[in-house]
């Protein structure tokens, strides 16, 4: 049996770093993850992105994850 790996091909997907004009598309906070879909793009803050990130892996082309840029950034809690 010859067990193949599904890694992530490394393609060249031109994609702008998130800014603060980038919204979330739940909730409007500031977005730090882009996610490719094959109909589209969406847009999710961190909290967002967690709770959806399951799901979404599934479908997406690709994921442009820059939470780690979030440092201590989160003044947006309410
Ligand atoms: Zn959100």
């Amino acid at each position: 049996m010859n067990t193949t790996s599904m890694l992530e091909r490394p393609e060249p997907v031109e994609a702008p770093a998130l800014t603060a004009a980038d919204r979330c598309d739940y909730c409007g906070a500031r977005a730090w993850v882009r996610v490719t879909l094959p109909t589209g793009q969406l847009l999710f803050c961190a909290h967002h992105a967690h709770q959806h990130m399951a799901a979404l892996r599934e479908k997406a082309v690709s994921i442009q994850d820059d939470t780690h840029l979030l440092v201590a950034d989160e003044n947006s809690t309410r």
